[in-house]
């Protein structure tokens, strides 16, 4: 750290973006302090699916094993999403391996997602931060000023009532969706706001997980027209989270709400409240997500209903994006182009999570509830069957969204490598691993239970996915040193490599994603450059990389 700051990042917010950066920087030697309003993390109780891609993240910081034995839901409860008619029968549609998280080897990812609460997330994740980073709880973001060399805030310590000033190299607001940081810079939110208000009840019902006609799953869609809603376990020790689908005009009163939990649980429970959260679902993105030396992650960039479960888990995404960016600039081997591409590449995913999170919201248990799926007739035997496809037909995008969490690229990113080819078209549902620059890196198991991506090192890997000559990759590690950049060299004996990943080299970005790909090292050193930020657009058009590609 530079002489005269306090820090060479300061990061408002100890939600998972701002605790997720701070791993992702503290992991790159980069000191961070981060300042939380809340004297607690997990205030709220509200992610419960942690998708694949935080899953493996999370193995890249050591923490998955930790994570995957908190996980409140036995390894025997089949991850299924259920549409039903109650909790406790009249199954219309099941969604088995809902967010590929079953315990099972897959080998297309590293880490199966999980189903974990918010609350515990944070918690390991600050812990795990709070061994390498000064977190300060019941410190409260006042305002800030920035300079060409770093940016001065003031915050409030609420437990003294003084002010503090942090200087910083850089500061993120990773600040919720409120985001004061945000709204000191100007940054105005484009879309749609409060689409439809919902509230969310975490309940205790002692003995309903005993229930023998009760069949598990991560949640029951329950369909019944006296008491649509979502209803589904939280944590250890019979709670429970409930759900109602919205009536016209709002969430439903107290009264009403109460008394389709009765309906739902029937005569043999009884229920008490440990927490109420009232949330609105919006569509909406910031204009831009930072400026000068001050960025915005998480919520405080994007927000859009939690309807397939991506908010907390692309705000992690954001912070291992800018997280790897901000520590190679602070340390010298970023080019100046670098910090412009977090929101060159991130927006486009964000917009592509904002429709699907959007669509998921148009149909809830309500939409496909009717009186007849109840009746035990024919009629009814119809309308269930009816419900059921409908279900599968609209909301296999909502639980099985592998093209969205693990497809995404950054094609088209000036860090990254152009290809006379068109990269592949994206799809919510189907992933479809391509070694085409932007791309997460393909995944692939290898010998003694290892994945490829544990070969890859915390900076630049070079991928040889043939066999390679000493020498070629011996001159590649010399560039990479001589342009300073943390770089590792990766050659596994696995054959399916050189068909997966469509080359001999593969450049795989600190993120695991594919920075460049070719069958010759001959132009390295300009696709080094390229990659983390120091030729432009421009220059990269007219680079021996560019010609050769096009050739
Ligand atoms: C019902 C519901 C269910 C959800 N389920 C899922 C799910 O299954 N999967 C998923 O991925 N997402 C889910 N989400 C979305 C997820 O909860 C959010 O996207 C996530 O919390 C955003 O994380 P964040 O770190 O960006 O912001 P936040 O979690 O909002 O954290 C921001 C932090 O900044 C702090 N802060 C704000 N202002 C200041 C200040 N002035 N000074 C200091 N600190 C400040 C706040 O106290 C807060 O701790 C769900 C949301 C809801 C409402």
């Amino acid at each position: 750290m530079a002489a005269n700051f306090d820090t060479d990042v300061l990061v408002v917010g100890a939600g998972p973006a701002g605790l997720s950066l701070a791993t992702e920087l503290t992991m790159r030697g980069v000191s961070v302090i981060v300042v939380e309003q809340n004297e607690r993390v997990g205030v709220q109780p509200r992610a419960k699916t942690t998708n694949v891609r935080t899953m493996e993240h999370m193995r890249r910081w050591g923490l998955s094993k930790h994570l995957r034995n908190l996980s409140p839901i036995p390894p025997e409860v089949p991850r299924r999403v259920r549409f039903a008619t109650s909790l406790f029968g009249g199954d219309i549609w099941l969604f088995d391996n809902s967010f590929c998280a079953a315990r099972q080897r897959d080998d297309r990812f590293s880490e199966n997602a999980e189903w974990i609460p918010q609350y515990v997330i944070e918690k390991v994740l600050l812990d795990h931060v709070s061994r390498q980073a000064t977190v300060k709880l019941k410190h409260r973001f006042i305002d800030f000023t920035q300079d060409a060399d770093g940016v001065t805030t003031n915050i409030s310590d609420l437990d003294g009532g003084k002010t503090v000033t942090i200087r910083a190299r850089y500061l993120v607001g990773a600040d919720g969706g409120r985001s004061p940081v945000r709204a000191q810079l100007g940054i105005a939110m484009q879309g749609q706001s409060s689409i439809a208000s919902f509230v969310t009840l975490i309940l205790k019902v002692p003995g309903l997980n005993a229930d023998p006609r009760l069949e598990p799953a991560l949640m029951h869609w329950l369909v019944d027209p006296a008491a649509p809603c979502i209803v589904g376990p939280m944590d250890r020790d019979d709670t429970w989270f409930f759900n109602p689908s919205p009536k016209a005009g709002g969430p439903g009163d107290d009264a009403q709400v109460h008394n389709e939990i009765r309906h739902v649980l029937g005569d043999r429970y009884d229920y008490t409240v440990l927490a109420k959260d009232l949330w609105t679902a919006h569509r909406l993105l910031a204009d831009r997500y930072g400026e000068g030396r001050v960025y915005l992650a998480g919520d405080a960039c994007h927000l859009h209903s939690p309807f397939g479960g991506h908010g907390m888990n692309f705000g992690i995404g954001d912070a291992v994006d800018l997280g790897w960016k901000l520590a190679a600039t602070l340390q010298g081997w970023g080019g100046p182009g670098l910090l412009d591409t977090y929101e060159i590449e991130r927006k486009p995913v964000h917009q592509r999570v904002l429709d699907s999170a959007t669509e998921n919201l148009a149909s809830l248990s309500g939409q496909f509830s009717a009186p007849e799926l109840l009746e035990d007739s024919e009629r009814g035997e119809a309308a269930r069957q009816q419900a059921g496809r409908a279900v599968e037909r609209s909301k296999t995008p909502e639980f099985r969204s592998l093209g969205l969490v693990l497809g995404y690229s950054y094609a088209g990113s000036p860090i990254v490598a152009r290809e006379d080819k068109a990269p592949p078209q994206p799809d919510v549902v189907q992933l479809r691993p391509s070694g085409y620059p932007g791309e997460r890196a393909p995944h692939a198991w290898l010998a003694d239970d290892k994945s490829v991506y544990d070969l890859f090192g915390h900076g630049f890997t070079l991928l040889a996915t043939a066999e390679a000559m000493p020498q070629e990759l011996a001159a590649a590690t010399a560039e990479a040193k001589r342009q300073g950049i943390p770089f590792a060299v990766a050659n596994p004996d696995e054959p399916r490599l050189r068909a997966l990943y469509g080359a001999r080299f593969a450049l795989i970005r600190p993120d695991q994603h594919i920075a460049w790909r070719g069958d010759s090292l001959d132009d390295f050193a300009v696709v080094l450059t390229m990659a983390r930020g120091v030729t432009t657009k421009n220059e990269q058009r007219a680079s021996p990389l560019e010609r050769r590609h096009n050739a």
